[in-house]
């Protein structure tokens, strides 16, 4: 019985937005302002919850809110879409667009040689790099030349995971949300943090108090793409969307309101 009513609840609802969607027909479109959702194709976006200042979400609305964001909205905008955000760790991002879960993926993601096996991404948005941090008063790792035998801890999936794999021989600790890897150093358990520089001067600034601080200098070039299944035909579209918004000065503009300045050269 309860099913039954479920399913006839269910199917009045459905009823019901179609009926709303048919009755607001864009047939008398003869104002400008009343384009909002009319008909636009529905694109999931997938996001990670907790990458400052990128992609968060705001303490006091609960609002997903970051300069990815309002970088997406924009780009959708502009390409004709309406979009739909899906939160999770950073790991899960990678392989769900991989496998065609969602339509596009932003999470200040490093386009690198391996993802672009499985992934294809946009040109450049943004240009970032990888940074060793410690705990404020710590004297004993001044670079990452002084890491091997050390705790660091970093982010499952991430290029840093990566590089210190690859680079060094510290004792790696890697988390599914990069603030465990901060509050590990804070709490003394990590002797180091590596990730992203934005992300971890972001976090040193305003969450942390300055207690964690850079050390060395920025270890590898790395720029950010939008990620989209192998293939998909909204790649290119959203790819000119960006180089539309970097012209027009809409790029810009989102940029200063999250990094407090105008980008170098788009
Ligand atoms: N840029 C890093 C990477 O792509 C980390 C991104 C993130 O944590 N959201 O691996």
């Amino acid at each position: 019985m309860k099913r039954k009513f479920l399913m006839a609840l269910f199917f009045s609802l459905v009823i019901g937005v179609l009926a709303a969607c048919g009755g607001s027909d864009d047939d008398t479109a003869d104002d400008g302002d009343a384009t909002e959702s009319d008909d636009k194709e529905v694109l999931t976006v997938a996001t990670d919850n907790g990458y400052v200042p990128f992609e968060f979400i705001d303490e006091e609305s609960g609002d997903l809110v970051g300069f990815d964001i309002d970088l997406i909205t924009a780009l959708a905008d502009e390409a004709g879409y309406e979009i739909e955000f899906e939160t999770l760790e950073f790991d899960g991002i990678v392989a769900g667009i991989g496998s065609g879960r969602f339509d596009i993926g932003i999470a200040g993601m490093t386009i690198t040689e391996e993802r672009k096996e499985e992934i294809d991404f946009t040109q450049p948005y943004y240009e970032a790099g990888l940074i060793l941090a410690v705990k404020d008063g710590t004297d004993d790792i001044e670079s990452i030349d002084d890491v091997d035998g050390k705790t660091v801890a970093t982010r499952t999936g991430s290029t840093s995971q990566q590089y210190l794999e690859d680079e060094t021989d510290a004792d790696i600790e890697a988390f599914p949300a990069i603030i465990e890897a901060y509050q590990n150093v804070l709490a003394g358990r990590a002797d180091a943090v590596l990730y992203d520089l934005p992300n971890v001067q972001y976090y040193s600034e305003k969450d942390a108090d300055g207690e964690i601080v850079t050390v060395g200098d920025k270890l590898t070039g790395e720029d950010y793409g939008i990620a989209f299944p192998k293939g998909s035909e909204h790649r290119d579209e959203f790819d000119e969307a960006l180089t539309t918004i970097k012209d027009n000065g809409t790029f810009d503009d989102i940029y200063e309101e999250w990094f407090g300045e105008r980008p170098e050269g788009n």
